[in-house]
């Protein structure tokens, strides 16, 4: 799962940034409006989270300019404190959610957790997939009850799979949203991840569609 933070104060983007990456989402950042423009528009976010007040260009243009384009991807805005015309406003030009300064980053993930799910159909936090669980609140995975123990790389590849579930997903698709852009990114790098996954899970829980990628098998 990828995300882009869009925020100018240097020490909030960074606490972001870093509360996200410990949650297990892949990283982008964009201190002004016009690289968020850029970056919203060229890369594949599962979710932003989008300051308001931002030098070059403003959030809610920003915002207004990605959905009159057709991006769809959720977006959750960062509000000045009591300032209901900005929420208002916000809504209005294509946000999902906001929140007003200053947040508990608890509270800020929680958010992202929901956006990101309600864009992919799902209304429960807990993913089920045959004998896997996994808790998108705690990103504990388990097989039949039992705890699978997975690095990060793994988990963020699961749960975009467990995110899908009976989709196909392909490989490029799988290197867009599992890295960030500074990433050194590898398509082969995927085949080994799902290697490394499907140890850890029931036989025949990733089937691979040839040609097309992989998929979440529905019974598994
Ligand atoms: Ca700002």
């Amino acid at each position: 799962m990828r995300v882009l933070v869009v925020e100018d104060e240097p020490a909030l983007r960074r606490q972001l940034h870093a509360a996200l990456a410990d949650a297990g989402y892949a990283v982008d950042e964009a201190a002004d409006g016009v690289d968020a423009q850029h970056l919203g528009e060229t890369e594949p976010f599962d979710a932003v989270v989008l300051d308001l007040g931002l030098p070059r260009l403003d959030g809610l243009t920003v915002l207004q300019r990605w959905r009159a384009g057709g991006r769809t991807m959720p977006v959750l805005i960062l509000t000045a404190r009591d300032s209901w015309h900005e929420k208002v406003a916000g809504i209005d030009a294509g946000a999902d959610d906001y929140l007003a300064k200053p947040f508990h980053t608890e509270e800020l993930l929680a958010r992202l957790r929901a956006l990101i799910r309600r864009s992919q159909g799902l209304a429960s936090p807990l993913l089920r997939c045959g004998a896997i669980e996994l808790d998108t609140r705690s990103g504990r995975v388990t097989v039949d009850g039992r705890t699978v123990a997975l690095t990060s790389h793994e988990y963020r590849l699961l749960a975009y799979l467990m995110h899908r579930p009976g989709r196909v997903v392909s490989r490029t698709e799988l290197t867009e949203h599992l890295y960030a852009q500074d990433f050194e990114r590898d398509s082969n790098t995927i085949e080994v991840f799902v290697a490394r996954l499907r140890r850890k899970l029931p036989p025949d829980t990733i089937e691979t569609v040839r040609g097309l990628g992989y998929r979440l098998a529905l019974g598994a």
